[in-house]
């Protein structure tokens, strides 16, 4: 898979990443599969993943100002 933005080949990779669920409320997600460009750091996620993610989402309390979560739990 290429970078849409600067066509550099991209490698699947895990990583952490932040996710704004409401206005003071924020959860990061440890581990997740993401494509990534080694040239700008643009990243890609599956639509299974970001389906998953949002069922993950979904399932938070948005009290929480941080809730860190793994993608693999
Ligand atoms: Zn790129």
């Amino acid at each position: 898979m290429n970078c849409y933005k600067c066509g550099t080949k991209m490698e699947y990779i895990n990583t952490d990443l932040p996710f704004k669920i409401q206005t003071n409320s924020i959860v990061i997600i440890k581990k997740l599969p993401v494509w990534q460009c080694v040239n700008c750091n643009e990243y890609l996620i599956e639509d299974g993943v970001m389906k998953k993610v949002d069922d993950l989402l979904a399932n938070i309390d948005s009290k929480v100002e941080v809730e860190i979560l793994s993608y693999a739990a």
